[in-house]
């Protein structure tokens, strides 16, 4: 008969919510195993990895923004020496003006004290072929996080530690005890579930508002374009490798399954002619689910009814800010119990 294998946290879902819990558990000494199977829709290798403190359209800064912003540039160039690569990438974004942007973000800029975040004062430079009649304001700092290559280099380092269960975790197979929790022949104190939108069709978290998004995205060669900042209007353009860029993204709350839209494909391609009047060769089109609450609010909490059962989700469109602050609060109040 097998023997049971003991740890103290069990993290299902390997995404962007679990790989930080991992890394600060990992910090503060709390054994853990992973437990991960590539899934369609998963969010994190869909995404493009924009890090923007601000609301661009309302021009006020996002939740928590002065908290996780620093947190997560800080943390971020930490795993970077961690696991000895690079996936973390510190450029601004360019918001392309409208006729009175300028007057609206210098009112913003003073009225909701975003002098950091903030350069108004209308710049011109950007490459021939992009619409700037009323030129840009810069938002910083920002930065491009290229998560699938952090997850997949942190996988390596699970693999590595003996810390991964490459597996499709089913619910029915969890046994829930005084104690803790078992699955197969691992014994853990708790387990946190790190599913992403999966979680939604949980029985332990049906209860929760889910507003699931699915997003899509393009990656297109631009001929000739050198970019070494985000531009911004509608949609962003982001610069990823040699006349390489990422257009995104879209939102739609209804989908019949997880395939490339034709329509959003338009509505990217559209947006993207308001930017600028350059050609583009689209090479892929991504798709993912977000997963978001009603409240738009992530939750990182222990379930009331099974308090061996916790949850790190809800990271909606901005996981790449908030997932390392909260991932820290969350292993330290581990810690605390
Ligand atoms: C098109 C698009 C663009 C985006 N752009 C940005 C952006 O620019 N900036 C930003 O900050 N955020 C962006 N996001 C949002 C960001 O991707 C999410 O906030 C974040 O990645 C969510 O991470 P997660 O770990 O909660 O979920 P996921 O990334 O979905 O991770 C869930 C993990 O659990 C695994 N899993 C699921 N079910 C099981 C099971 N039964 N057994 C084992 N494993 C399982 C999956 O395979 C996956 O590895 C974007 C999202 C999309 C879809």
């Amino acid at each position: 008969m097998q023997k049971d294998d003991k740890t103290e946290v069990l993290i299902i879902g390997q995404g962007l919510a679990g790989t930080m819990l991992s890394y600060h558990l990992l910090k503060n000494n709390i054994a853990h195993k992973l437990i991960d199977v590539p899934k369609n829709g998963s969010a994190s290798r869909a995404a493009a990895g924009l890090i923007n403190p601000i609301v661009v359209k309302r021009v006020t800064k996002t939740w928590q923004a002065n908290i996780f912003q620093p947190y997560a540039h800080a943390l971020y160039q930490e795993l970077e020496q961690h696991l000895n690569t690079r996936f973390y990438y510190p450029m601004p974004v360019y918001k392309l003006y409208g006729k009175d942007d300028e007057q609206f973000w210098q009112h913003r800029q003073e009225k909701e004290q975003l002098g950091d975040y903030l350069s108004v004062k209308a710049q011109h430079d950007l490459p021939q072929g992009f619409h700037q009649p009323f030129g840009y304001g810069t938002i910083h700092p920002c930065a491009r996080l290229d998560m699938a290559h952090m997850l997949d280099a942190y996988r390596q380092f699970l693999i590595k530690n003996d810390n991964l269960i490459e597996a499709d975790f089913n619910d029915d197979d969890l046994e829930l005890h005084s104690e803790g929790v078992k699955w197969r022949n691992i014994k853990a104190q708790r387990v946190i579930f790190c599913r992403g939108s999966s979680d939604a069709q949980s029985r332990f978290f049906s209860h929760h508002k889910w507003n699931n998004t699915k997003g899509e995205l393009l990656d297109v060669k631009i001929a000739g374009l050198e970019l070494k900042s985000i531009i911004s209007k509608g949609v962003f353009v982001m610069p990823v490798g040699p006349q390489q860029f990422k257009i995104g993204a879209t939102y739609a709350h209804h989908w019949n399954d997880l395939a490339p839209s034709a329509n959003k494909q338009e509505e990217l391609l559209d947006k993207w002619q308001r930017i600028a009047d350059l050609p583009l060769n689209v090479q892929k089109q991504i798709t993912g689910i977000r997963p978001t609450f009603a409240d738009r609010r992530p939750v990182t909490q222990q379930s009331d009814k099974h308090p061996q059962i916790g949850l790190f989700n809800g990271l909606g469109s901005r996981g790449g800010l908030m997932a390392p602050y909260l991932a820290k609060e969350m292993a330290m109040n581990i810690l605390k119990q």
